[in-house]
């Protein structure tokens, strides 16, 4: 953690009048009395999203089918277009990513595509905190193949929802086909090594994929350089992409003469797509893996708001984002302690994500406190708060204010007023 921070309320105000990001606030939709830390979950819209969103609304409505003809092809091309966006962000080729579909069924793509299991390897390893629907996925590609997950797909156990490196690393046994891991834990802001345990994979001969759902946006990556095989993230979270916008999958360069485990029309060479021959022609880079028409509407809100990631640059959004992080936990940890807090993420800054973990016993019940405050955390079981001071929309005094109504929550109690019932989505 940065040495430099302050507990008074001028500090706050000194870093926001200094931030070099602090110009792009004023592009979002932020809500007036409101304190929005949900960013890890469904990053903010944005004018420019709003802009391109109404501009695909213009094309469809001026040139009906000739959108797709228009603007060099701009729309039947929106994959490769977003693509040129998003390489940089990852440090990824633009053939290497399509940015299709959504990042379940991106996972499926890329197992099925990579998964061929045989006699002595047919095994998925995972592990026992990612993102469940990761884990639905696998489950439901070992039995397409007829094995059942107890059999096929390997579990790594974490202590107190931390992962171990050199566990995952030591159950890569010859038996062992794939690996799928997150590189950010979406609970514990855990950052995995993507270059050392993609680095054992390889050494054993085994496949591995990355999610960067909770990466992609927030900490730099470098794709080029972990050399995985494959890799698929959402884009509505960090990325501010919109809610369900199109997610990305990338495909390593040397696997693009594969054959797609889920083929269709768009991914076929788009020289020959319009000739309709019942063969498929694949077309050999990341857009082959494309499956149907492309979904313009979700794919437009992202090119806003991935133009505002790169012109604030990765590097600087990471930057801000492990000063303005370290500033809440410094604030939690001189104010909120006495409380029942803690913090429960990884405190060096090569080892956290983007989201703060506040722990308390009474976690659900002060998130619900937060929200008739006006601030806007998100809950998961059995007692995390997350909160996300965002790189290109979040104040410094935002998370100073912040900390004062937790303080003022713990002080009085007032969290006790509050339903322990749960919510659907909390
Ligand atoms: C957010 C997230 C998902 C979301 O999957 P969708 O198909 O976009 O709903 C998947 N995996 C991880 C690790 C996530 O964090």
């Amino acid at each position: 953690m940065h040495q430099e921070y302050q507990e008074d309320s001028e500090y706050p105000k000194l870093m926001d009048n200094n931030d070099p990001l602090g110009r792009f606030r004023q592009r979002f939709y932020l809500k007036k009395g409101n304190i929005y830390m949900c960013g890890n979950s469904l990053g903010l819209a944005s004018k420019d999203a709003e802009d391109c969103i109404l501009q695909a609304i213009e094309k469809w409505k001026d040139e009906a089918i000739k959108i797709w003809n228009v603007d060099d092809h701009k729309y039947y091309l929106y994959s490769n277009y977003l693509a040129n966006l998003m390489a940089p962000l990852v440090g990824a080729d633009p053939e290497e990513i399509a940015i299709t579909g959504g990042t379940t069924i991106n996972i499926h793509q890329a197992i099925s595509t990579f998964y061929k299991p045989t006699e002595d390897r047919y095994k998925i390893l995972v592990d026992d905190i990612n993102f469940p629907t990761d884990r639905y996925a696998v489950d439901s590609q070992v039995r397409l193949h007829g094995y059942t997950p107890e059999e096929a797909v390997k579990v790594v156990k974490s202590h107190n929802l931390l992962m171990n490196e050199d566990d995952i690393i030591n159950a890569m046994t010859d038996d062992v086909a794939i690996v799928l891991l997150p590189t950010v834990y979406y609970r514990s802001a855990q950052v995995l090594d993507m270059v050392k345990i993609s680095k054992a994979a390889k050494e054993k001969g085994i496949i591995i994929g990355w999610d960067l759902c909770h990466a992609a946006g927030s900490i730099e990556v470098n794709l080029k350089e972990v050399d995985a095989d494959f890799a698929m993230w959402c884009t509505y979270k960090y990325l501010n992409g919109g809610p369900g916008s199109a997610a990305a999958l990338y495909i390593n360069r040397k696997h693009f003469t594969k054959l797609p485990g889920l083929a269709g029309w768009f991914g076929n060479k788009h020289n020959t797509q319009f000739l309709l021959k019942q063969e498929f022609d694949h077309q050999q880079n990341a857009s082959g893996w494309q499956t149907g028409t492309p979904s313009v509407f979700s794919m437009a809100t992202l090119e806003g708001s991935l133009k505002i990631m790169n012109e604030a640059g990765i590097t600087n959004i990471r930057r801000k984002s492990l000063h303005i992080t370290g500033y809440l936990m410094f604030l939690i940890e001189s104010k909120l302690k006495e409380y029942g807090f803690a913090i429960g993420n990884l405190k060096e800054d090569e080892k956290r994500g983007g989201h703060v973990c506040l722990e308390h016993d009474e976690g659900y019940r002060i998130s619900m406190a937060l929200k008739a405050k006006g601030v806007v955390p998100d809950f998961r079981d059995p007692n995390v708060i997350r909160l996300t001071p965002a790189a290109l929309y979040t104040s410094y005094e935002e998370v100073y204010k912040m900390v004062d109504i937790l303080l003022d929550i713990a002080k009085t109690e007032s969290y006790k007023s509050f339903n322990k019932n749960r919510n659907f989505v909390v």
